[in-house]
């Protein structure tokens, strides 16, 4: 009837002109954006892709987020396929930081702009901004932490210490690591902090020999269950762990939970960070001492600002533009702070914040 056809014109101009408004890039050509992320095994890189995704699909960008399950190769295959569909932007939170040139060069010719989401990517010039979170300030938050916590400003100690450090190709790992030994050092020096298990971190690269391939809980289980077995013969405890993060931290709790450690006072202190679900329950648990939250809500509202701004052709904001050389040039980066968070404010912080609910976390 003429009724309906009228009914359905209004409908449909009326969607067309939401559409219109709606997408940023008006009705000329795709407004596609590429999310790359590591893997689904990590618990936070689940929660910044589904977010991310979301902001930019509210704001009227179709999205294509693709997890590369910790495979390089995976990871690039996927980019490839994301530059295919010629995309406004791609994001991309790297496996290997070095291994991305190749790629984004094609990337680059496509005329498709590049964010780095969290890890910088080294070695090429076609990356041009990065948003993450104050990279070597978590490890000073850890360091710091476990200063006070011990006392060695007061003179207190010696205790054994065992450090761990992230993946080797991830760049974060080396400022996480930096952050926190700066700090350390001086008490490793006078003794204040021994390191039972003879691991010697004096020059640049040496953090390598305590790194954690692709951050996996089951290595950094085994690694803690071989320096126990070696070195803790006797009656010798460990006192401290630092531990980059939360995977780490919960293999390494495994780790401590078989060889009779129990959970109170007399557990090891140990860092974390990411604030998984998993490590809060361990942290209310008193089973691990800390973890430096960071809000990955507010990374996904900044970078989606950041895609935005690129599309729109406005000014991009960032914070940094001195700390991140990838090598070839020093790419300009958004900053975000990481927080402290410990049993006493697991509540105030992570769940006032609408992080976790209090049914999540047994509360
Ligand atoms: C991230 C951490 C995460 C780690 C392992 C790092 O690059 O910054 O939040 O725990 O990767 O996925």
């Amino acid at each position: 009837s003429v009724a309906l056809a009228a009914t359905l014109a209004a409908t449909s101009a009326c969607s067309n002109t939401r559409d219109a408004e709606k997408s940023p890039s008006g009705s000329s050509g795709t407004n596609l954006v590429g999310i790359a992320m590591p893997t689904r095994s990590l618990e936070r890189w689940n929660n910044d892709g589904a977010h991310l995704d979301s902001l930019l699909k509210k704001a009227g960008y179709t999205t294509s987020l693709q997890y590369a399950d910790n495979k390089v190769d995976q990871q690039i295959t996927q980019i490839e396929n994301m530059i295919n569909q010629n995309p406004k932007v791609l994001v991309v939170a790297s496996i290997d930081g070095t291994a991305l040139g190749p790629v984004l060069e094609k990337a680059a010719n496509a005329k498709i702009k590049v964010i780095a989401y969290d890890r910088l990517i080294n070695a090429t010039k076609n990356v041009d901004y990065y948003a993450t979170f104050d990279n070597y300030l978590v490890g000073k938050l850890q360091g710091e932490f476990i200063v006070d916590k011990l006392g060695l400003k007061d003179g207190k100690g010696p205790f054994n210490l065992e450090p761990f450090a992230g993946s080797s190709d991830d760049n974060n790992a080396k400022f996480f690591f930096n952050g926190a030994w700066d700090v350390l050092k001086p008490y490793v020096e006078s003794g204040k902090l021994v390191i039972p298990s003879g691991k010697k971190i004096a020059g640049e690269e040496d953090w390598k020999t305590v790194s954690i391939t692709g951050w996996k809980s089951e290595t950094a289980q085994a690694e803690m269950d071989n320096r126990i077995n070696s070195f803790y013969t006797g009656g010798k405890k460990v006192n401290v762990v630092l531990s980059p993060n939360d995977s780490l931290a919960l293999g390494i709790a495994q780790s401590l939970d078989s060889k009779g450690y129990k959970p109170g006072a007399e557990y090891p202190l140990i860092t974390g960070q990411d604030a998984d679900l998993a490590n809060t329950k361990n942290v209310l648990a008193d089973k691990q001492a800390m973890t430096v939250w960071k809000d990955t809500r507010t990374l996904g509202d900044q970078v989606a600002k950041m895609v935005d701004a690129i599309v729109k052709g406005t000014a991009v904001a960032t914070n940094d533009d001195k700390t991140y050389n990838n090598g070839v040039k020093v790419v300009p980066a958004y900053l975000l702070p990481p927080v402290v968070v410990t049993k006493a404010d697991v509540k105030t912080k992570l769940v006032d914040s609408g992080f976790y609910t209090a049914d999540k976390l047994g509360l």
